[in-house]
């Protein structure tokens, strides 16, 4: 290996009397340091890093070093940071009915078929993970596609986004659902043109009016679904992961799993605010929603950096909007597919401002899920008025760093509006090659300029932290890493009007899903980069994802994940 261009000489305060627990040698290491962007060797003690530089000045420190790895030429990057994903909906996906990947209504039903002869008559049965948008053709289903394999099993299927729900007649039935209904506040039930009777379709907040007859998982189901979770996210080589809201009772069971030693991954978490529907939207398929889970926060506060910084609860995520698949999303001007709706708002300036205010004196961390250009200049007002109303004398934390999850359609008269008022945006480079086949239609030519706009955003000066949605997506790294400089679809498809300028560099990539991962969490001084004194955290990849061409990338795996110091997952 040839050496590499070192530009200071690191001062390593390192006593020649105390071993270094992990020395990693060999690797061509990008640490997103600009003191010292690249690296051969990196060493550990207590679970922070204690030197980085050459082969040659970490052989000074190898004696008595506890374990010494070879990474034999092997690409270590900081440590892989989620910045948005739900992880007992991924544990969930793992154990319950996975319809990813679906490949119509002739596979949806055979698998349904599957499930019925698992289940005993009476029982529900609870999925998730379809989705029609590749579909021929691309429509929703009924139903009455489910009806005659289901007629004692009331039935539910969550549309991979979380934002739409198709139940058989006998859970509509249940639910005393039925032509009088009205559609609730925020969300929508789908009716024949013809007959006016429900599809079995539930949009948004009408999936409460079903979702909640489904039986809660217990608590040891809901343990066994993080852990596995858990275990999953670190085999694909991610360190940290954000938990974009979610019951109390979950929160406080992962606070207790990661004290136990039974979760490895660092949790940054995020708890589910008042609204209508939140809990049941994205996070546990089948845990439905029971008031705030917030309120807990704003009485006992934020816990910071719990076991050894692995246990963060500090955010608060509401929704203004649903999502652009569904047409949930709230746009400023109609679909351009279907000209009678602009989506849907799913809460009032009224009802939020002042729990927004409220947060800001508490310190707590708001994330909200906007994804229309109504929905985003909705929250961007929202949030500088309470900015205004709360001057940062009055503020627990004077640089609040709140947050807009997902932030897809974007008027651009209000792009610049994230840097000047601090706001992160945080998204997810999937949605853009997954939305890529339907977004053009439900839009239009025109608001695609604004759309997944990660270098317009970077550009302005905004923070653009990276993560995977999981489950709503798939929730593997090197999709999201490919995503975001290819912004092509997997099998390198991409329309003509995608907006190719639109996608990131490779660095920007890498620091969006690293340390600008960490910087919206409050933690860039001690994670999201390789330099003496941060944590420990390193993910080990089976090819350099910064050099090789794009279609590689999909195909380069974990090869070791490593948290505070401690190998947690390794591969061959
Ligand atoms: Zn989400």
């Amino acid at each position: 290996m040839k050496p590499l261009p070192f530009l200071l000489a690191v001062a390593i305060p390192l006593q020649a009397a105390v071993p270094v627990e992990l020395l990693l040698l060999n690797g061509s290491i990008y640490t997103l340091d600009s003191a010292q962007p690249r690296a051969e060797a990196v060493a550990v003690r207590d679970g922070k890093v204690v030197f980085v530089g050459s082969n040659a000045d970490a052989e000074k420190i190898r004696t008595g070093a506890k374990r010494v790895i070879n990474l034999a030429g092997k690409t270590l990057l900081p440590g892989l940071n989620d910045a948005h994903m739900h992880l007992g909906g991924v544990g969930f996906r793992e154990l319950e009915f996975n319809l990813e990947g679906t490949t119509g209504i002739a596979d949806l039903r055979a698998k349904l078929q599957a499930r019925v002869a698992l289940t005993g008559p009476k029982k529900w049965i609870a999925g998730r993970g379809w989705i029609e948008t590749h579909w021929t053709p691309s429509a929703f289903p009924t139903r009455q596609d489910l009806d005659d394999l289901t007629p004692d099993n009331p039935v539910v299927l969550t549309r991979a986004d979380g934002h739409a729900i198709l139940a058989n007649s006998l859970a509509l039935k249940l639910a005393g659902l039925d032509r009088s209904t009205p559609n609730p506040t925020g969300g929508e039930i789908l009716r024949d043109p013809r007959t006016g009777e429900a599809t079995g379709m539930l949009i948004d907040n009408a999936m409460t009016l079903v979702r909640r007859l489904v039986p809660p998982p217990t608590e040891s189901e809901v343990a066994h679904a993080l852990i596995v979770g858990a275990d999953r996210e670190i085999a694909l080589g991610w360190t940290g992961v954000q938990n974009a809201g979610h019951s109390r009772e979950e929160a406080d069971l992962l606070r207790r799993l990661v004290a136990e030693g039974k979760i490895k991954l660092r949790i940054y978490d995020a708890l589910s605010g008042p609204g209508p529907s939140t809990m049941a939207v994205e996070s546990s398929p089948t845990r439905p929603g029971r008031g705030s889970a917030a309120e807990d926060l704003f009485t006992r506060g934020p816990v910071i950096g719990e076991n050894a910084g692995r246990y963060t609860r500090r955010g608060v995520k509401l929704y203004i909007d649903g999502s652009l698949g569904a047409r949930g999303a709230a746009l400023l001007a109609p679909y351009a597919d279907r000209p009678d709706t602009s989506g849907l708002l799913m809460q009032t300036e009224t009802e939020m401002l002042p729990f927004l205010e409220d947060a800001l004196r508490k310190g707590i961390q708001i994330q909200t899920h906007a994804i229309g250009d109504r929905g985003n200049r909705m929250m961007l007002d929202l949030y500088e008025k309470a900015f205004a109303a709360v001057p940062p004398a009055q503020r627990a934390v004077a640089e609040p760093r709140w947050r807009i999850e997902h932030a897809q359609i974007i008027s651009p008269a209000d792009i610049p509006r994230f840097a000047t008022l601090g706001i992160i945006a945080s998204m997810q480079p999937s949605h853009a090659i997954g939305d890529l086949f339907f977004a053009p239609g439900r839009l239009g030519k025109d608001r695609l300029a604004g759309a997944y706009a990660w270098q317009a955003l970077l550009r302005s000066g905004a923070v653009v932290a990276a993560g995977s949605d999981a489950p709503v997506e798939r929730g593997e790294p090197m999709i999201e890493f490919y995503a975001a400089v290819a912004r092509r679809s997997l099998d390198g498809f991409a329309n003509d009007d995608w907006h190719p300028e639109q996608r990131m560099t490779r660095e920007q990539a890498l620091r969006a899903l690293t340390l600008d991962a960490a910087y919206a969490t409050f933690e860039e001084k001690v994670r999201g980069s390789i330099e003496v004194g941060k944590w420990a955290d390193f993910t080990v990849l089976s090819a350099d994802i910064m050099r090789i061409p794009e279609p590689e990338i999909l195909k380069t795996r974990a090869l070791m994940t490593i948290v505070g110091g401690e190998v947690v997952s390794e591969s061959r």
